[in-house]
């Protein structure tokens, strides 16, 4: 009797093995046919200037019917579908950022980029093929890492952001705040750009701790001559704050959501387009 309980727990666990490993197999599956089949799509959310109301760049986020982001990057890095997906986000994005050019739009894009992508050796040589191919200047392209990418594979991943900075390429440390480099690391990052975290953004106007910390984060940027971009600006208020902080650019569904390439507007959020809501934010308010 033992042994057949032995026996069924055995069994027990092994089913359990056996369904995840079909549950992965099965999204693997899948993303990769959709893939094949371009189901995939991106969409853009604006970057302003904090003072003026230009949008600058627009952060490329990359849609999947089937599954949030949160769920299936991290599903992506795993199976390492995410070399030939990140490689096709950059392509697309370089094609939009082209596509606005020659609208008369001199916008940045900006593309995240997964630590397995950035420890390839081959990066940076990837990426300056696909800008030459897109016709566009290195500066057109802005890179969002991860403080974590960085981490888990330092003298790899320097080496590919020295080599893209070198070419004019743009680098911004994404999720800042959230990581757990010090600060000699970010000392020795070749960085442009510190993008602060939604998480010290979300209570900034109601919390002086939390608009103490920001405040930090922005006298540390400007101690490294790096441009700051504050992530998740919800309401007024926080545009206001970080105004009078000093950030130098805003990201955020207060002042726009990520959209279809073809339903942005390129209005400044106080003058909406046709379509917009009718409590469109000023940004040049406060
Ligand atoms: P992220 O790079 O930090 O992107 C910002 C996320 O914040 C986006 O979520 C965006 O929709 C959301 N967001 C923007 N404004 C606000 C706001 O005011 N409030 C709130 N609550 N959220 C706001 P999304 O699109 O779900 O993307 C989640 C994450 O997935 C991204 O975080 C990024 O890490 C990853 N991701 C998205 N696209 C790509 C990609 O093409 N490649 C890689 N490697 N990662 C990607
Ligand atoms: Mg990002
Ligand atoms: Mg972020
Ligand atoms: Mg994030």
């Amino acid at each position: 009797q033992a042994k057949n309980l032995g026996r069924s727990r055995y069994l027990f666990f092994d089913q359990c093995l056996y369904e995840n490993m079909l549950g992965k197999l099965e999204l693997e599956e899948k993303l990769r046919h959709s893939l094949e089949h371009g189901e995939f799509s991106l969409v853009y959310q604006p970057i302003y200037q904090a003072n003026g109301q230009r949008m600058v760049s627009a952060e490329a986020l990359l849609r999947w019917p089937h599954a949030t982001p949160d769920v299936f990057i991290p599903l992506a890095e795993e199976t390492g579908l995410i070399l030939p997906l990140g490689l096709w986000v950059l392509e697309q994005a370089l094609a939009q950022a082209k596509a606005w050019r020659d609208q008369g739009h001199d916008i940045v894009v900006s593309v995240n980029v997964s630590h397995s992508q950035l420890h390839q050796q081959q990066f940076a040589d990837k990426v300056r093929e696909l800008i030459q191919a897109s016709e566009l200047p290195s500066s057109s392209l802005q890179l969002e890492i991860t403080e974590t990418a960085l981490l888990e594979d330092w003298q790899g991943s320097i080496a590919n952001i020295q080599l893209l900075r070198d070419m004019g390429v743009r680098i911004a440390l994404d999720d800042f705040g959230t990581g757990y480099s010090s600060l000699s690391h970010l000392q020795q990052m070749p960085l442009d750009c510190l993008k602060i975290d939604k998480s010290f953004m979300a209570r900034v106007h109601e919390s002086e701790r939390d608009k103490a910390l920001v405040e930090a984060l922005v006298s540390l940027a400007r101690a490294l001559s790096l441009k700051v971009v504050a992530e998740g600006v919800e309401v007024e208020e926080q545009v206001r704050i970080a105004k009078a902080l000093g950030i130098h650019y805003l990201q955020g569904f207060y002042l726009a959501r990520p959209k279809k390439a073809e339903e942005l507007s390129f209005n400044p959020p106080s003058e909406p387009g046709p379509g917009a809501s009718a409590s469109a934010p000023d940004v040049r308010s406060g």
